[in-house]
């Protein structure tokens, strides 16, 4: 189980802090606004009252015990940035911030936080890639060109052994597993063959991926 401090829990904010809890993790979720603390009290781990703009209020929440404190404050730039300058000096060692702006990720990568999220963007490119391969149910990126990807396998491919699916398909795409229902099929043999509504999930470079996507679809 970690430990993670949300600062600001605006839409983004108490999004991020209520899926870390649903994930079993421990919560401490701070804000200015005492009604959005009371909204959130019973469902956070900790729910605090605190202007993070105030160093020494900053300091007695004691985030040096959490593994990451995430700054989801967006448009109050100002006090997003005060807040990372107070956590840089009390040694805050994970710090990941939540930008709305160019000029903010400038200033913040000088600053030398861990990661700087840009949530419009990347829920839009999210979006725009769901709309172009509707198939891909979810991916991850590992770096490198390389992604893990999640897809659904069409209905026509009953009975259809992976290696024929799989023709002429780089060496480089990996099928790390199959999901039936409940089952879980790790690294299935060359002859497994698909039923209807299995997912697969693949390992590869993104533009073989890319290719593979519509023959399973
Ligand atoms: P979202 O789009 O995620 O709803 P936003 O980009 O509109 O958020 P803001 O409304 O600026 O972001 O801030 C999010 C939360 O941060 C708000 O609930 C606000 O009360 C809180 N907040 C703003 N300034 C501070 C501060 N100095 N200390 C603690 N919390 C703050």
């Amino acid at each position: 189980m970690g430990q993670f401090a949300v600062i600001g829990l605006g839409r983004f904010g108490s999004a991020s802090a209520l899926e870390l809890i649903k994930m079993g993790h421990s919560v401490l979720g701070v804000d200015t606004d005492g009604k959005v603390i009371d909204k959130y009290a019973d469902q956070l781990t900790h729910a605090v009252i605190a202007d993070v703009t105030d160093r020494a209020a900053l300091e007695e929440l004691g985030l040096d015990n959490y593994d990451v404190v995430l700054v989801a404050i967006g448009e109050a730039i100002q006090a997003s940035l005060l807040c990372i300058v107070h956590l840089k000096s009390l040694g805050i060692q994970t710090i990941w911030v939540k930008a709305t702006s160019h000029a903010q990720h400038l200033i913040l990568s000088k600053l030398g936080v861990d990661r700087i999220v840009h949530p419009e963007e990347e829920m839009g490119i999210r979006v725009a890639q769901a709309l172009s391969y509707p198939m891909v149910n979810d991916y991850i990126s590992m770096g490198n060109g390389e992604f893990v990807v999640e897809i659904d396998v069409s209905e026509r491919l009953e009975g259809v052994p992976l290696n024929q699916v799989l023709q002429g398909v780089p060496d480089s795409i990996h099928v790390l597993l199959v999901k039936r229902k409940t089952q879980t099929f790790v690294h299935p043999s060359d002859d497994f063959a698909l039923e209807a509504k299995d997912t697969l999930v693949l390992l590869g470079q993104l533009n073989a991926l890319k290719a593979i996507a519509p023959k399973l679809a």
